[in-house]
């Protein structure tokens, strides 16, 4: 084990990229002493990304936990006090130039989040650690990070931030939060930001997830991350819009300790482990994001399907409707899995809320409560549709993502249209009724590849990206038949597996699976 340790810490220091800020012969042996160091200390455990060492040296002082934890601190009277942060008197404006950056060999972002939540009082203290690696292919000289929760005031109140275990200014406006990079970071090099803040959770809004009622509380988009970044459209922040959703996320991992007082239920994105003292552990690897809520009224029921665990969080007297999501879900995850791809997670929790829809998230889905009250016994009814509508967004959102504010159809035409492969493979007689209670009553019309921002309202946005969207999609399927259809379906849910795709890349996919001619339907529903 020891020649092993010695070995592979001579290795990765050795390995360490040469950059025109390295290249110090004494650094690289330094580094290498300081890995095996470390690799001593947390006895081979994993391979996780180091921090800098001042980094990991606070973190061992700090607690009690694994070498990588770190938690937040207890807050004082006086930081709750003072809710923003104010940057100390000898401050620099000016970004110092930041330790050399160390290539942290990560394909996707790490985001470890050390979360307290305080059910009563509605505040949830958070650390969070985030390890980016370029991997735009292009020299960044700024950083952009999404802060949902900031877009309203009193919310999200900063803490600290640092780049590299150095203290930095924060540039924050509204959602958008800047960090510097000089010198620029190349291709493959990587930084590290420590963000330290509180969370002062509103009540919720019945047509949002976020926030607090009586007996629920809903976090999502908590943590701030990094924005996708592309060459064509730069940094993929968008504001939101009366309809539809504005958020695109990168595929990352997540390593998350939540802290949340024993009587209390929590449904999260994974299966959480408890570790101790109340501290939870939950990994959640190339997902979009990881979200999760608690109740205190909340019963669970699993099922293990072939493909995943799938896990319904219910209110008291609903037991029967989340014993019918969970058939209707799991047989979803089955087709699914053998229709397009193999489920892209290990479990998925169902969380009842008050919404007036349902919403999607990978690993954890929320779905309104009415549609549990008008559920029917049968599996025609908005209830069953619209869980199997949001399990269908694990493929289209979560694994495969798209631009959701300027290509909204890329993943709702999918799950819409998902819907008709459930249920022409799982209850086949009322498939008939599917397209007419979901699509034709509605009339729809417009194009199918409308914008968030076109200024559409609800029904007219869905009846142009959703409803459309599936006639589009029906319509391909019969032009090109069941074996190129499925051969798409399949060559596009891996081609695309963590990704964001394009419009383009949907075609692009499809021509090469097709050598029909479907260019009468483009004109037919995209402008
Ligand atoms: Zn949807």
């Amino acid at each position: 084990m020891r020649f092993f340790i010695l070995a592979l810490a001579a290795v990765l220091g050795g390995g360490i990229r040469k950059t025109r800020r390295w290249g110090q012969r004494l650094e690289r042996v330094w580094i290498g002493a300081f890995l095996i160091g470390f690799f001593l200390l947390t006895g081979c455990a994993s391979l996780t990304p180091l921090p800098s060492p001042t980094a990991i040296q606070t973190r061992l002082s700090s607690n009690t936990e694994t070498p990588t934890a770190f938690l937040p601190a207890a807050p004082t009277a006086t930081e709750r006090a003072t809710s923003t942060f104010t940057p100390s008197p000898t401050f620099s404006p000016t970004p110092t130039p930041f330790p050399t950056p160390v290539w942290m060999g990560r394909e996707i972002p790490l985001y470890t989040l050390r979360a307290d939540l305080d059910f009563a009082e509605h505040t949830l203290e958070v650390a969070e650690e985030i390890i980016y690696t370029n991997q735009t292919g292009v020299e960044l000289e700024k950083l952009v990070l999404v802060v949902e929760t900031n877009r309203r005031s009193d919310v999200f109140h900063l803490e600290s931030i640092k780049l590299n275990g150095e203290e930095i200014e924060p540039n924050l406006e509204g959602a958008r939060l800047e960090i510097p990079l000089e010198p620029k970071l190349l291709p493959e090099e990587g930084v590290i930001i420590e963000i330290t803040y509180r969370l002062d959770i509103p009540a919720k809004p019945s047509d949002e997830v976020f926030g607090y009622l009586s007996s629920q509380i809903n976090i999502v988009n908590w943590y701030p991350f990094v924005a996708p970044y592309t060459a064509e459209k730069g940094w993929l922040i968008y504001a939101p819009s009366g309809v539809g959703e504005h958020l695109v996320y990168e595929t990352s991992d997540f390593d998350v300790k939540l802290k949340v007082s024993d009587n209390l239920i929590v449904a999260a994105s994974a299966e959480g482990e408890t570790a101790d003292d109340n501290w939870v552990h939950y990994e959640h690897k190339a997902a979009r994001a990881f979200v999760f809520s608690v109740g205190s009224r909340l019963s669970s029921q699993t099922v293990a399907s072939e493909n995943a665990r799938v896990t319904s969080y219910f209110f008291p007297d609903y037991e029967e409707e989340s014993a019918a999501l969970l058939e209707a879900s799991s047989k979803a995850i089955d087709v699914f899995s053998e229709r397009y791809a193999p489920f892209p997670y290990e479990s998925l929790s169902i969380v009842q809320t008050e919404l007036n829809d349902g919403m999607e998230y990978d690993g954890l889905i929320f779905v309104g409560r009415k549609f549990y009250d008008e559920y029917d016994g049968t599996i025609k009814n908005n209830l069953i549709m619209l869980t199997v509508h949001e399990v269908a967004h694990q493929w289209w959102f979560g694994s495969v993502g798209n631009d959701n504010a300027l290509e909204p159809w890329v993943d709702e035409a999918m799950a819409l249209y998902s819907e008709r492969i459930f249920y022409e493979t799982v209850y086949p007689y009322p498939v008939g009724w599917w397209w007419r209670f979901r699509v034709y009553w509605f009339k729809p019309k417009g194009w199918v590849n409308i914008t968030i921002y076109d200024g559409y309202d609800f029904r007219a946005y869905t009846n142009a990206v959703y409803y459309r969207g599936g006639l589009f999609l029906e319509d391909l399927r019969d032009r090109i038949g069941e074996k190129d259809f499925n051969a798409f379906l399949q060559d596009y849910a891996k081609s695309y597996a963590g990704k964001i795709a394009t419009s383009d890349d949907f075609f692009m996919i499809l021509d090469r699976n097709t050598n029909e001619d479907y260019n009468d339907l483009l004109e037919e529903y995209f402008k």
